[in-house]
């Protein structure tokens, strides 16, 4: 049931990022969830049109990546691919000692935000290009 404040944290983070950029709305948003994570997907859309309502991020996609859990084992350092449940030995040496090194990230990795003037993505505050 940890999905509420995840969704929160999750929304407080787009809308702060679409607001500097001065979108007037959210569109989509990518979410990388590693397999070994405990977070489900669709709990996480349901919180999440929830918390979204009556916000610019309302009606948002989102988009779930998931990440493939992977496994070094500590005995031949093999780079194993693993998924839930994990396996307890290595499937290269069958040693006992495995050390999962993926699968439980969970970020944003890009949002998508509709931009104020339709189709042109502004130049954020750069340099003009020096003409005569
Ligand atoms: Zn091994």
């Amino acid at each position: 049931m940890h999905e509420l404040p995840v969704t929160q944290s999750i929304l407080n983070i787009v809308m702060e990022a679409a607001q500097r950029a001065g979108a007037p709305q959210i569109l989509a948003i990518d979410l990388v969830i590693g397999d070994l994570s405990s977070i489900v997907d669709d709990s996480v859309q349901f919180y999440f049109d929830i918390l979204s309502k009556d916000t610019i991020a309302e009606g948002a996609t989102l988009r779930i990546r998931r990440e493939a859990a992977t496994a070094v084992c500590l005995d031949c350092d093999a780079q194993l691919s693993v998924s839930a449940p994990l396996m307890p030995v290595c499937v290269a040496c069958g040693g006992a000692r495995l050390r999962v090194s993926g699968g439980r990230e969970f970020y944003i990795e890009s949002i998508e935000v509709e931009d104020e003037d339709s189709g042109r993505t502004g130049d954020p505050g750069g340099q003009r290009p020096s003409s005569g």
